[in-house]
């Protein structure tokens, strides 16, 4: 029986290994949400990024053909500036963001970054571009400065260190035991919702690429971490292009353009204050979701005074 049950731990071992760099590399691909059949074009040229200016034109895309999810949006973000999509859940949203990613190709209408069809580029140089904060980053099983590192490969310790502290997570790094040495991950440390996405900032500053796109994280943070990485988004997309695909709409007051999408379709679009006043579709949802935080305040300061 001991000989048998060596090589069946061994086994067991190998199993789980396997199972675990499994589960590694679909995470991968969840986070980019691949569906491999997006291929490059013959010839195709690399992005040639000028100023970086993303115009989306009467975009129709479904997943599926019975179920259109995008019928005709036209939208620009001017060059450095933050355009914010807003609208109920399922609207579409991240598909947008998906798309300008190129994961899937839309039925019709053009996606152009400084004028060229992203069709035309090759996806290495088009996702180079483009840097993601996601819902939710999936940290490597490796050590925190690795993590962050994924964002430039080349940056050096110090260049590390300096993303960790823009994005405010190198402090809480400095105190871990192991410091920059410290394993995240599955097997490591668990990180928190808001400090797994300020090591995806911290990425992105090292990657420092022309286009951000932030896809801001569904589940709420308590106000202050909010308000903290908010303080890091801000300093990350400053100057830069700037999508931000909004669940939430505390993130959107200052976007140069805030574009509301319903059953496919732009509803409406503007500045935060001229929404406002229009009382429309934008205006309900900032209401409703006004007196769900208060609600929600009013339900903590209850459970404090316990
Ligand atoms: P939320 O605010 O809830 O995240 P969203 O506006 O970002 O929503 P999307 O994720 O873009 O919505 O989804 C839009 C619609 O497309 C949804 O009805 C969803 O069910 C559908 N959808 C999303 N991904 C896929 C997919 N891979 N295959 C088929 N349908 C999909």
């Amino acid at each position: 029986l001991m000989q048998l049950s060596v090589p069946l731990n061994f086994i067991g071992f190998i199993y789980r290994e396997i199972r675990q760099a499994m589960t590694d590399i679909e995470q991968m691909f969840d986070l980019l949400d691949v569906k491999e059949e997006v291929t490059d074009r013959e010839g195709a040229q690399p992005l040639l990024v000028a100023d970086g200016k993303v115009t989306f034109e009467d975009v129709h895309f479904a997943y599926d053909s019975n179920r259109p999810i995008l019928k005709g949006v036209s939208f620009e973000v001017p060059a450095g500036k933050t355009v914010a999509i807003v609208g109920p859940s399922g609207a579409g949203k991240s598909t947008i963001s998906r798309l300008l990613f190129r994961f899937y190709d839309i039925q019709e209408g053009a996606i152009r970054i400084d004028g060229q069809d992203i069709r035309d580029v090759t996806q290495e140089s088009l996702r180079a571009a483009i840097g993601m904060v996601p819902q939710d980053t999936v940290l490597f099983n490796d050590t925190i400065a690795y993590n962050i590192r994924y964002g430039r490969p080349s940056a050096s310790e110090e260049e590390v260190a300096q993303a960790a502290d823009l994005a405010q997570i190198g402090d809480f790094i400095a105190r871990l035991p192991d410091g920059y040495k410290t394993m995240v991950g599955e097997r490591g440390l668990k990180l928190s919702g808001g400090e797994k996405q300020r090591v995806a900032i911290a990425r992105t500053i090292l990657k420092a690429p022309p286009i951000l796109m932030l896809d801001e994280a569904t589940s709420a943070l308590d106000t202050s971490t909010e308000q903290e990485i908010q303080a890091s988004l801000d300093l990350v997309s400053r100057g830069r292009t700037t999508l931000v695909i909004a669940h939430r709409l505390s993130t959107v007051i200052s976007a140069d353009e805030i574009i509301v999408l319903q059953d496919g379709r732009i509803a409406e679009r503007g500045r935060h204050s001229d929404l406002l006043a229009a009382r429309g579709l934008y205006a309900a949802m900032w209401d409703r979701q006004r007196e769900a935080t208060e609600a929600e305040e009013t339900l903590r300061r209850a459970q404090q005074e316990d």
